[in-house]
């Protein structure tokens, strides 16, 4: 039985509501009055629910269909301006005990080289990124609770933010680990971590079963109900997502979005992101084994839609996708993006020989930091180095409720334009530099507080001097 308040993971993603929401979207995809009202409903932009939001995904009306996508390019313009936020993930480890069929790092994978980063080798990998102008990362780490226990993480937390290099620091470390205990997550609340990031994969769980047939993550319920229990710890920025092409998309399009329901509800505080990954091809892994793949056109529209349903959560795409597919999504809703990623152990110190790899997935997008950075300057972004909210304490709902009452423009776009004039400053290329330079000049004009506006800009020209870390 349904029920979004429902602390076990069956009953807040429940299998007959999901199964009774794709018909009743089967039935309506061309209700041009349900569908209108809908939008209707939508354009208040407060969000709309999850059958809802399946009925505008599968809408079939070419006009409604435009409105839709408008509709998701206004919400983002609305809360999140133009401004990308950028990261890098970090891999630490890729030992895992676990056997999901879709990721190279399984057990039985016997060809892929393991490795595990000492805290040296963080250390050099941190500074790496660093001078590539990083700020902001996601930890990644198979489930080995021997090579990879808890301690492991929070030491390389500790590691990592201590290091100053240059004029480098990581300010905001998120987590991408498997689901834990309360007591874990507490730790890991107490090293400071910024968002806490589990996949779901799935949230259909005969072939969650199917596609994770060994090891700890097998558990459909205890990975599911993991975010309650980081809640519970007190950590209030989570991140979730799904790996779009293991299942059919309109079910955990559905499932993700009662996820979010779920957790605003029951937890008090929605995702702080979604992320909208693609099965891609890795050691050991054939995407096309998987028969669920979407193309760009259904991509595209998922994100949109995600966009309508949950305008509070942020939305991430990786370097899984290409720069071409990238483009096209940015101004439907997605608002962090990674740039100049390596996906092996290891890999932004030293490149990897190709005997040698230990990569979760193939990257699309090749491109070095410093590209990503001009191409977004080119069609009129703003890249974003920003870690404020998270060092402000403006977590959770204090950052919704900013969100909410649009003070954003006032408090994120000037701390865009900050930490971009400090990458700009450290780590550009020329023709970067000349873009970036040309953009802060034009944006600062466009925040509405004089005052604020005024500080923005006597803070940029102390960046100019050498000074750093300014913040609202
Ligand atoms: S997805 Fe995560 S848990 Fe599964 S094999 Fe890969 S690293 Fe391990």
């Amino acid at each position: 039985m349904y029920n979004v308040m429902s602390p076990r993971a069956e009953e807040f993603i429940s299998d007959e509501e999901i199964k009774e929401c794709l018909a009743f979207a089967s039935e309506n995809k061309n209700n041009r009055k349900l569908i209108e009202q809908i939008i209707e409903k939508a354009s208040k932009m407060e969000g709309v629910t999850h059958k809802e939001a399946i009925v505008l995904l599968d809408c079939e009306i070419e006009d409604l269909n435009q409105r839709i996508y408008k509709l998701a390019e206004d919400i983002k313009q609305e809360f999140y301006g133009n401004r990308i936020v950028m990261f890098a993930p970090l891999y630490l480890s890729n030992y895992c005990i676990n056997g999901c069929k879709y990721c190279p790092y399984h057990l039985k994978n016997k060809h892929i080289a393991r490795k595990k980063l000492s805290q040296e080798e963080i250390r050099k990998e941190v500074i790496a990124l660093q001078d590539m102008g990083h700020k902001r990362l996601a930890l990644e780490a198979g489930e080995d609770p021997v090579n990879n226990p808890i301690e492991y993480i929070l030491e390389s937390i500790q590691t990592i933010y201590g290091i100053k290099h240059k004029n480098g620091a990581i300010r905001r470390v998120n987590v991408n680990i498997a689901a834990t205990t309360v007591e874990d997550y507490r730790r890991l609340k107490d090293a400071g971590i910024g968002t806490y990031i589990l996949f779901q994969e799935t949230y259909h769980k005969k072939s969650y079963e199917e596609l994770h047939p060994t090891g700890p993550k097998s558990n459909y319920a205890y990975h599911t109900e993991a975010m309650d229990r980081a809640r519970e710890a007190g950590i209030d920025d989570m991140g979730i997502g799904v790996l779009f092409g293991l299942n059919n998309y309109r079910y955990d399009f559905t499932g993700i979005i009662m996820h979010a329901e779920h957790m605003e509800r029951f937890g008090g505080v929605g995702p702080h992101t979604i992320s909208v990954p693609r099965v891609r091809k890795a050691d050991d892994i054939d995407p096309d084994v998987f028969d669920n793949g979407i193309s760009d056109d259904t991509f595209a529209k998922i994100v949109a839609c995600l966009r309508i349903a949950v305008p509070y959560t942020g939305m991430i795409v990786s370097t899984r996708e290409s720069q071409e597919s990238r483009e096209r999504v940015l101004h439907l809703g997605v608002s962090q993006i990674s740039g100049g990623s390596r996906t092996s152990v290891g890999g932004y110190a030293q490149e990897e020989a190709p005997e040698d790899n230990s990569a979760q997935f193939d990257i699309s997008d090749n491109r070095t930091l410093d590209e990503v950075v001009h191409w977004l300057m080119e069609l009129s972004y703003v890249p974003s180095f920003c870690t404020a909210c998270y060092r402000e304490g403006r977590t959770g709902d204090r950052f919704m409720s900013l969100l909410k009452s649009r003070q954003i423009i006032n408090c994120c776009h000037p701390n865009a334009l900050m930490t971009l004039k400090e990458y700009l400053e450290d780590y550009a290329s020329e023709g970067t530099k000349a873009i970036g330079e040309k953009l802060i000049a034009q944006e600062l004009k466009k925040i509405p507080n004089q005052k604020v506006q005024k500080r923005a800009a006597e803070y940029i020209s102390n960046i100019h001097l050498g000074k750093r870390d300014f913040r609202f």
